[in-house]
């Protein structure tokens, strides 16, 4: 026998004896630290200790991607939306993030146009790079990792769980980023697991790098990052947002 598998053994042996020692209940209650207490919101808002990014009229915590010193250049509509602006560009968070809990609404147009990847398509950026694509996929085929709820590119959503186009639909998204090293070598992956309508899509799935319309997925090093939302040229609306570092 190894010396560690002796060791091994040895524990193994210790906690067992331990174990068989402990008699009263109360000898593994855990009463600290003490979880805080949040208070949830209703009907998908904001728990208490969330960062609203968006409710449905004030755009401070958001900046267009070309220019981060330029505000969110999308419009914000009257029924508590902001709609892509074709050709304005993406928009992002103007604070960072790392590990999250991201709600986010979204809403395809109902006048439908085009197919594909070509209908109400968008993205949400997790840390600038990974998208969890956003399209309208009722009644509408494309490739497999491409579709609303994958991983663009990299990992197919578990089912379609698509509402009509037009009507509103949830993504509450748990990410934990990927880690490096002080020599920016990735150390661990990161995750992340998505639910669309309350449905899991995606469960703890790795994320392979960035996201890469065409070619491979890539690693490099970064720290905290914006949510980015895509402005791919189709009139994608959303609403009610916000996030819980974790
Ligand atoms: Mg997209």
């Amino acid at each position: 026998m190894k010396l560690t598998q002796f060791l091994s053994a040895a524990l193994t042996l210790a906690a067992l004896q331990t174990n068989a020692q402990i008699t009263d209940p109360k000898a593994t209650e855990v009463w600290e630290p003490e979880p805080r207490i949040v208070t949830p919101g209703d009907d998908n808002r904001a728990p208490s200790d969330a960062i609203i990014l968006f409710d449905g009229k004030n755009t401070t915590e958001w900046v267009s991607s070309k220019d981060s010193k330029a505000a969110a250049p999308w419009t914000v509509n009257s029924d508590g939306s902001i709609t892509v602006k074709p050709g304005a560009g993406d928009i992002q968070t103007a604070r960072s993030f790392g590990d999250c809990q991201l709600h986010i609404e979204f809403r395809a147009p109902e006048v439908v146009k085009g197919e594909g990847q070509g209908r109400g398509n968008s993205g949400v950026f997790l840390q600038e790079r990974y998208e969890v694509q956003v399209l309208d996929c009722y009644g509408n085929r494309t490739y497999s990792n491409g579709q609303t709820g994958s991983i663009y590119k990299q990992s197919i959503p578990l089912v379609n769980a698509c509402r009509k186009p037009g009507a509103w639909q949830t993504y509450d998204i748990l990410y934990t980023a990927p880690r490096f090293n002080n020599d920016g070598i990735q150390v661990s992956q990161g995750r992340v697991t998505v639910l669309h309508n309350g449905i899991v899509i995606q469960l703890n799935t790795e994320i392979k790098g960035t996201s890469e319309y065409i070619g491979l997925p890539k690693v490099s090093a970064h720290g905290k990052a914006p949510i980015r939302l895509q402005d791919h040229g189709d009139l994608v609306s959303y609403r009610n947002i916000w996030i819980r570092e974790l």
